[in-house]
């Protein structure tokens, strides 16, 4: 069979695409690129429902692919039909899964390949989920960084976010079998892997002695000590003197951290049930400044969030400037039918909430040149990945782009010393 994948949402959306790549072809499927201008024998959209626009283009993009490929076998899975029973069945589809037993998917696919007839709907109930379903990490398309999914699900119910709903609660992939699929990427050439999860931060809770996150970084790092071990987004209660201090001994864990802190103002933290002030948030951004040299330290933040009024997003933006991030992704608050904050009042209008986004835009990027202009005349070593317009181009552990001139790069690491900010990275050249 012929196959596609189309993939909407974060990183383990990513990495749950590329294991039903990899499963679809051990089966012996083609995996062919959905630009194919035949039709093929199937569509995989793999969707994401973490905001109301997102809910628009998983209904696009089915819409789409039922009208293009009217005989081809359409499946949609993730978290969309978790969280909206039916409505894929609407669209089109005709095989329904949700988050859960990707590993049984394909034996579902297959069927409703062979023989079209009513939708078939393969869905549980997250919420009952106890088990983290073990997949093979890595993927199939020779990419330099891996993904390596260790966590699933989320039991914090911050009050904007429908994902525990569509993930369930914790689980958690035992340290020795991440040790064994950390050892298997580095067998398989990957260079860097980034540590990921729902909330990664809850890594172990589930798990007999409740490790810690930082046991797990341990077992990585000795398991696959030539690769990169970059983190996914962590909670700032994971940053401890404990953590910082056995992570900066780590020597292949990369120093950027991704501390999501989606509001700097404590009222608005609090009506998002988030678990942390902004006195926590700030100790844990100066304990990794003084264990690791200038890292990399970036966030989330929401603007306009319900009942955020202009002086709460000026603290809130005071306070970023505060955190001196090297890069801020900035969201303006987007309704999730089902989330309290839904029912919120003090629903901030649109003009103001892209008003806001704009001021703290332009903070951001005051932030992101201040921490670029420190890094010139450092030396890192660059893990490049492609050429682009004559140059190489790649990441330095801290995640900041870096580009420099070199022959057939792909896949090195080699060590560069920046010598100018650019527009869209770094400028560097290469010492050895
Ligand atoms: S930590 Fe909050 S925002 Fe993140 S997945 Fe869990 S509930 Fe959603």
């Amino acid at each position: 069979m012929r196959f596609a994948i189309l993939t909407l949402g974060c990183k383990v959306n990513q990495y749950e695409s590329q294991a039903l790549e990899q499963a679809g072809v051990l089966r012996g499927h083609i995996l062919c690129d959905v630009s194919d201008a035949t039709s093929l024998d199937a569509y995989i959209v793999n969707t994401c429902t973490v905001t109301a626009v997102s809910d628009q283009k998983n209904r696009q993009l089915i819409r789409r692919l039922r009208r293009e490929h009217p005989h081809a076998a359409l499946a949609v899975c993730g978290c969309f039909p978790q969280t909206h029973p039916g409505a894929a069945e609407e669209l089109g589809a005709d095989l329904v899964c949700g988050t859960g037993d990707r590993n049984g998917f394909w034996d579902a696919l297959e069927a409703v390949a062979a023989q079209k007839g009513p939708v078939v709907t393969h869905m549980d109930n997250a919420l009952k989920r106890r088990e983290f379903e073990e997949l093979p990490a890595g993927g199939l398309s020779g990419r330099t960084r891996a993904l390596l999914k260790v966590e699933d699900g989320c039991c914090n119910f911050c009050s904007y976010c429908i994902i525990p709903y569509a993930r369930g609660p914790v689980r958690s992939l035992p340290l020795d079998k991440a040790a064994a699929q950390a050892k298997k990427l580095a067998d398989d050439g990957f260079r860097e892997m980034v540590v990921n999860g729902i909330e990664i931060s809850s890594w172990g809770r589930d798990l007999p002695g409740q490790p810690a996150l930082i046991d797990l970084l341990e077992a990585l790092s000795a398991a696959a000590p030539g690769v990169r071990l970059r983190l996914g987004s962590l909670e700032p209660r994971t940053i401890d003197e404990d953590f910082c201090r056995r992570a900066a001994s780590l020597p292949n864990l990369c120093p950027h951290f991704h501390l999501s802190l989606q509001s700097g103002c404590d009222k608005t933290l609090k009506a998002m049930n988030r678990k942390y002030d902004s006195a926590r948030y700030i100790r844990s951004v100066e304990l990794l400044r003084q264990h690791f040299d200038d890292p990399g330290v970036t966030t989330d933040l929401i603007v306009g969030f319900p009942g955020e009024t202009e002086e709460d997003f000026q603290k809130s933006l005071a306070f970023v400037e505060k955190c001196a991030f090297s890069a801020l992704h900035i969201f303006p608050y987007s309704r999730r039918p089902g989330t309290p904050a839904d029912k919120l009042p003090g629903q901030v209008p649109s003009a103001e909430k892209k008003r806001r986004a704009a001021q703290a835009a332009q903070v951001a990027e005051r932030l992101r040149l201040s921490y670029w202009q420190r890094q010139v005349d450092r030396t890192f070593p660059v893990l490049f990945e492609e050429e682009k317009d004559g140059l190489w181009q790649g990441h330095a552990p801290n995640y900041v782009a870096v580009r420099a001139a070199g022959e057939a790069l792909h896949n090195q690491v080699r060590q560069v010393r920046i010598t100018a900010v650019g527009g869209e990275s770094l400028l560097g050249e290469i010492v050895e």
